[in-house]
């Protein structure tokens, strides 16, 4: 048996002209699909490793996938949008960030670190058509790009979301926030829930462990809130790293200057990749820096990755009357007393979020979140 070709060129061969980019003279490109904006040379890649200038054409990967599986939609996490529904999260390869705790790290750092091919990345061919029939197949009610940065992928994507959309599914993004205005405005018309991992609030530390910077992350919060998308932001809690009080008094401040409705999960740490030489978050950890959220003013905090060791905080509570909303353990909805319109049962407060898909009958969402819910593996077919 001839052995299989190098990744990098089983990603080459899975690519098409991507639309983020304009031509610069000497047959560079000039990338905007996240704020790194490379201008790469003829033959190089960007620092993403996955989009390269091949003859002063930006090829960018498509039709195939990294990472499929169902997950509930409170895992990606969103706790705001259809309680309980089966999300399809598909990742591709690679990452414009490099992470020393990513817990994607096998998809992520394709082509930034060995280790990741030698540990099984692979593309595994699939069409957006195909994605969206698994999505149906499996009664899902959203499709979700997560695994690796969706940002880095968004052409492919908006083929599988526009399929996606007709079929009456919501879509989501799962991402660092590492983009450009230019990007955003391009998945606008497609993406319904994003979700943003701010991973501190130290721009010396996103320099230094991440490859990033905090200044575009804060700009995408601000804008994915000012363009209407339905926005999350997560924060990892991660001791001796991020979890000072200042630091998390600076992140909560933020979001609550966006606004006090963005909600803003605080979950668990566990070691993994290249950060193994410190212990998980304690629960108490993460009570204190869902304290500090609630003091900045913000309404819904949550804690996460600690499912029935963080007391209430895992639920839904009314911000006007106090009444239990919706019950959590982990990724589980145990009770959901929110109806269709958002609107708590026991006083008229309306409460952000999507509750229901336009077009379709809450009926049919009741369906979707009644389906068994259970991370599964997927049979790849088209
Ligand atoms: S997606 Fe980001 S890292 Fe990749 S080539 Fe474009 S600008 Fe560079």
């Amino acid at each position: 048996m001839s052995p299989s070709p190098p990744l990098e060129q089983l990603l080459s061969e899975r690519t098409a002209e991507g639309l983020l980019y304009r031509k610069l003279p000497q047959g560079r490109v000039e990338c905007w699909a996240c704020a790194h904006r490379c201008r790469i040379p003829g033959g190089k890649k960007g620092i993403c490793k996955v989009r390269t200038n091949e003859g002063g054409l930006l090829k960018v990967p498509r039709n195939y996938v990294g990472a499929l599986q169902v997950d509930p939609i409170e895992k990606k996490p969103f706790f705001h949008a259809l309680p309980g529904t089966r999300a399809l999260s598909y990742g591709m390869l690679g990452c414009d960030y490099h992470c020393r705790y990513c817990q994607n790290w096998v998809t992520s750092q394709a082509l930034h670190d060995p280790a990741s091919e030698e540990s099984g990345a692979r593309p595994r061919d699939v069409t957006a058509a195909g994605l969206v029939r698994l999505a149906l197949e499996n009664k899902c009610g959203v499709v979700t790009s997560t695994y690796n940065e969706p940002l880095i992928t968004s052409e492919w994507s908006m083929e599988v979301f526009r399929e996606a959309r007709a079929q009456g599914l919501l879509t989501s993004y799962v991402s660092n926030g590492n983009a450009t205005k230019e990007v955003l405005e391009f998945i606008r018309p497609w993406v319904d829930l994003y979700k943003v991992d701010l991973k501190g609030f130290n721009d010396k530390r996103y320099r230094q462990t991440m490859g990033g910077t905090l200044k575009p992350v804060l700009e995408s919060i601000e804008r994915l809130r000012a363009m209407g998308f339905w926005l999350e932001v997560v924060t990892l809690v991660i001791p001796g790293f991020n979890d000072g009080e200042e630091e998390l008094k600076g992140i909560a401040g933020f979001l609550a200057s966006v606004d006090r409705d963005i909600p803003w999960h605080v979950t668990a740490f566990h070691p993994d990749y290249r950060m193994e030489d410190r212990p998980a978050t304690a629960p108490g950890q993460l009570n204190r820096a869902w304290q500090i959220g609630k003091e900045a003013g913000l309404r819904y905090v949550y804690s996460g990755n600690r499912p029935g060791e963080v007391g209430t905080t895992e639920n839904t509570y009314c911000p006007s009357c106090g009444g239990l909303l919706i019950e959590r353990y982990g990724f589980q909805v145990s009770q959901n007393k929110l109806g269709p319109e958002g609107r708590c049962p026991q006083c008229p407060a309306s409460i952000p979020g999507i509750w229901k898909v336009p077009g379709r009958s809450p009926n049919a969402v009741k369906a979707i979140a009644e389906t068994p819910r259970a991370e599964e593996a997927l049979a790849f077919h088209n």
